[in-house]
């Protein structure tokens, strides 16, 4: 087997590295690739063509970035199948949610295309004839792009789009468990026009990850990863006052008060707390459900889980596949035997499913009776596993939804909107749904509150994360 090729420059080229990483298929355990571990000499070749790269990119007119942004995204949603196929692969997700993603990842650049048109700064009319003080805005430099496994393609554009929209040149290091489909962007950003040097992709794991973070020529981190490695990151790029934006786990807490027709929210909800195989960061983790609509509730997700088709990735109809890996694997085990352990009531599921070695499923599980000692309602469980408290009131809802150090997403279910928009008020959040989880759309920021880490994706905000401020002042010469 092969070992796949880095992108430096515009020419796909071999590592120099000798260390390899052996990428599996999450649902059959079988080693579908080999990617390089790599090292020093290669980040300093990726970072010699952005900033060449960079150069060139800046001062190309907006216009000229737009397009070759859209003919991206085009180019996106005619490879989708083949694109989802490769997220598929190496993630374990359902084929149809990979698809969705990748057409999701096309209108982000679309977006991006766009918003890159609308960047503005300011003008003091400070009132001397001869002088004028502007606020313009810069591209912040190189940019390394470092991403999280479960959403392979969409993490990566996110930042992507919005450091080329800005005129930065951007280096990606994508996760080591699923790199094929930044690879297959790199070529479609090639056929798209996009100049050598403005996208240049590394493979490797979190050494490969550090050397970015430490080079003195990046000027920014875009990170998405778990909270300790965030913290790592941040401390990291400290040492050459590197911008950082870091956007890192959730712990997501459902509210449902009394007067929520279980009936009428229980797709959106079971969705939200199972979608990829509960590797979501802004899945719903906990729920606290009002004593009056508690058993109902209780009765009919029970019998809605019960239907959660469980497979391979591409098998048909597939609501849930495996964990990506390992470490994530473990790491849910660990969660649903300390739940066990403390006397939380196991409601369904709780087990690894076996099937092929080396594969990685659990069964949708659903606690009850659980409290706050306990690491499903304190630690971010990766995983398809939902931890349920009765509540009897929405003060005591909310007390409980903000005692966590995460701060990514809140859900809340009410009839009486006005409450729901209190709770939204009240909530230690970034992002807050009331009463219907619509999909997080391009156009609103993305992003955390306390230890979920600090910047916004997506969105505006998103761009300005990729500029400096500048401040002119200007002395004009006088009218004679
Ligand atoms: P992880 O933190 O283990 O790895 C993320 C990335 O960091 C990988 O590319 C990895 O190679 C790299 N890395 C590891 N060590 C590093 C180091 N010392 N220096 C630099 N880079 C290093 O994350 P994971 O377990 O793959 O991803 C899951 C986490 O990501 C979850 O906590 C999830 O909630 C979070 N996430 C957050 C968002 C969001 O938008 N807030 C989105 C998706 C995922």
């Amino acid at each position: 087997m092969k070992t796949s090729k880095i992108l430096i420059h515009g020419d796909w080229i071999d590592s120099t590295s000798e260390e390899e990483i052996d990428v599996f298929n999450p649902s059959s355990g079988e080693v579908i690739s080999k990617i390089p571990n790599c090292n020093e000499a290669d980040v300093e070749k990726a970072v010699q063509s952005a900033l060449i790269g960079f150069e060139a990119w800046k001062s190309t007119p907006a216009e000229k970035r737009a397009q070759i942004i859209h003919n991206a995204a085009n180019l996106i949603r005619q490879h989708a199948d083949h694109l989802a196929s490769e997220v598929s692969k190496e993630m374990g997700k359902p084929l149809k949610s990979a698809k969705i993603e990748v057409i999701n990842s096309a209108e982000i650049f679309d977006f991006f295309a766009e918003e890159g048109l609308r960047i503005k700064g300011d003008i003091y009319q400070y009132n001397y004839a001869n002088e004028q003080v502007q606020v313009i805005k810069d591209p912040v430099g190189v940019v390394a792009g470092i991403t999280a496994a479960n959403y392979p393609i969409a993490l990566l554009t996110w930042k992507l789009g919005a450091a080329l929209a800005t005129g930065c040149s951007f280096i990606s290091k994508p996760d080591e468990h699923s790199t094929a489909v930044a690879l297959s962007l790199g070529k479609l950003f090639l056929e798209a026009g996009l100049h050598k040097g403005i996208f240049n992709i590394i493979s490797g794991n979190g050494v490969t990850g550090s050397l970015l973070v430490n080079h003195s020529r990046i000027s920014k981190i875009a990170f998405t990863g778990s909270v300790a490695i965030g913290k790592k990151v941040a401390a990291m790029a400290a040492g050459t006052c590197k911008r950082v934006s870091l956007e890192l786990g959730g712990q997501c807490p459902a509210i449902i008060m009394n007067g929520t027709d279980p009936e009428k929210i229980m797709e959106d909800f079971i969705s939200q707390v199972f979608n990829n195989s509960g590797q979501h960061c802004y899945r719903i983790n906990r729920a606290y459900i009002h004593s009056e609509v508690y058993d109902d509730f209780i009765r009919l997700l029970l019998e809605r889980v019960s239907k959660l088709k469980i497979g391979k990735a591409n098998e048909p109809d597939v609501d849930q596949g495996p964990l990506c890996h390992k470490t994530i694997f473990d790491q849910v085990m660990s969660h649903i035997e300390d739940a066990n352990a403390k006397g939380a009531r196991l409601l369904c599921g709780g087990h690894q499913i076996k099937s092929e070695p080396y594969t990685y499923f659990i069964e949708p599980t659903v606690f009850d009776r659980a409290d706050h000692s306990m690491l499903i309602m304190r630690e971010e469980t990766f995983g398809p596993v939902l931890s349920i408290m009765k509540i009897d009131s929405l003060s005591e809802a909310i007390k409980y939804a903000n005692d966590s150090m995460y701060g990514l997403a809140a859900f809340v279910y009410t009839p009486d909107a006005g409450l729901g928009l209190q709770a939204a008020r009240q909530l230690e959040s970034g992002v807050v749904w009331v009463n219907k989880i619509h999909k997080a759309y391009t156009f609103a920021p993305f992003g955390g509150f306390k230890q979920s880490g600090y910047g916004r994706e997506k969105s505006s905000y998103g761009l300005d994360e990729y500029l400096e401020i500048k401040t002119v002042y200007l002395t004009l010469p006088t009218v004679e």
